[in-house]
């Protein structure tokens, strides 16, 4: 059935490693072919046997106004016959940056990169640049992109830095990070107390996407504010994720947290190449080529990917875009759980904004080790039931979802009747 994929996914391992370009999309986690897509519209896409799916993971999160919307993909196409690329700058760079100024809270100044791992990498060198300090704080299943110094997992005591998680980074690296658990105020505590002096940084995921979906408590974001601000540390809020997608003004605005720097990725793009960081101007001021903070791109700011990114961000100040995104991806979730509790499956769901996440637990999990301890294999099995029936899922149990503006009635109706029947095979 899936004859064309297979044909595709056989060639692809021929010339690129493990046949994909990042590797979750290689389905590794709950087994099988990767679908090859060959188009996407609204909330749909499909895959080289034409067979069409609900998309529930819309790009890891650019797509939040739907695929293919007609005023992106028009603004893409005035920008590219003007020229893809000038290596000067552009009003577009300038209209962006006034724009993200202006949605989100604490940020005077912002660098436009191309990646996520970029907008991290160097919020990092900043921090560690104005603070002339090297060490640096986060925390267990957080996710920042694949920088060396951010690949790393804790350590064996509470004070030891930690280990590579990835081969090819030297330990030299990740000597500088210290790994802590999520949402355990305690510790950071501890930590400060003894070396707040040396810390350049804390980042945090203040919604984590990463490791599915999990909540930051309150305490523990307002705790590494007080930490932070006591100790002259930067607190870097990665909403690469969750900026734009859980609310118009992110994480910070829904917790009532500011950090020092934000880094920004996925929907600011709206599906192509943006990523950006930015904080307060004094913090920004450190960056070449007015500080000796180094960071550059050929592509950064690039004109096509900036028109997306900049039609993305108007469509998501319509009025109600968030209120009815929300309230779509709530009706998914506790469609979800009212289905499974009446198949008599222990699952249960959550979801902030257009983002969500399932768990085959008994409660929502807050931590790293409580997702971990989740049913991994009845997730997978779920996975390729819902796949069966065409709705598309992220192709792990450790991974968020994400609900576009185009999810509307009949698509979330059809994917809760899809998830009855497989529960009910569980
Ligand atoms: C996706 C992601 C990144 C990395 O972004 P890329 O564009 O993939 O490099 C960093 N941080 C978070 C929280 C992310 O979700």
């Amino acid at each position: 059935m899936t004859n064309k994929n297979e044909t595709l996914f056989n060639r692809a391992q021929k010339t690129t490693p493990g046949g994909v370009n990042s590797p979750v999309r290689a389905f590794r986690s709950v087994g099988g072919t990767p679908r090859f897509i060959t188009r996407a519209e609204g909330p749909y896409f499909w895959d080289a046997d034409d067979r069409r799916y609900i998309d529930y993971i819309g790009s890891w999160g650019p797509a939040i106004v739907g695929h293919a919307h007609p005023q992106v993909v028009s603004a893409v196409q005035v920008a590219a016959a003007r020229g893809l690329s000038f290596g000067a700058p552009t009003e577009g760079e300038v209209l962006m940056a006034e724009e993200i100024c202006k949605l989100v809270p604490g940020v005077e100044q912002v660098r436009l990169v191309s990646s996520g791992t970029e907008a991290t990498m160097s919020a990092l060198r900043l921090a560690r640049g104005a603070t002339k300090r090297d060490k640096i704080i986060k925390f267990e299943g957080c996710y920042h992109g694949h920088a060396d110094s951010l690949l790393v997992k804790a350590g064996s005591g509470l004070l030891t830095f930690g280990n590579p998680t990835s081969a090819g980074v030297p330990e030299d690296f990740s000597k500088h990070t210290l790994v802590l658990d999520y949402n355990n105020c305690e510790q950071l505590e501890e930590v400060f107390q003894s070396i707040g002096d040396q810390i350049a940084c804390v980042i945090v995921e203040p919604i984590a996407g990463n490791m599915n979906l999990i909540r930051a408590t309150p305490a523990f974001l307002e705790t590494m504010r007080r930490l932070c601000s006591a100790h002259g540390s930067v607190l870097i809020f990665d909403e690469v994720m969750c900026g734009f997608r859980v609310g118009l003004h992110g994480a910070q605005a829904l917790y009532q947290v500011q950090a020092d720097i934000v880094c920004m990725g996925k929907v600011i793009g709206g599906g192509l190449p943006v990523a950006a960081f930015g904080g307060r101007a004094d913090l920004m001021g450190h960056m070449a080529p007015l500080g000796g903070v180094y960071q550059a791109g050929t592509l950064s700011g690039n004109p096509v990917a900036v028109a997306a990114g900049m039609t993305t961000l108007k469509i998501i100040q319509e009025d109600g875009f968030y209120e009815t995104l929300s309230a779509q991806t709530r009706k998914l979730v506790d469609g979800l759980a009212a289905a499974a509790k009446e198949a008599g499956v222990t699952f249960c769901a959550d979801a902030v904004g257009g983002m969500f996440g399932l768990y085959f637990a008994a409660k929502v999990p807050t931590s790293y080790a409580e997702m971990m301890a989740s049913d991994k294999e009845k997730f997978n099995r779920f996975f390729h039931l819902m796949l069966d029936a065409g709705v598309y899922l992220a192709p792990s149990a450790f991974e968020a979802g994400f609900v576009s503006i185009q999810h509307d009635d009949a698509i979330v109706d059809a994917t809760i009747a899809a998830a009855m029947q497989a529960f009910a095979q569980l």
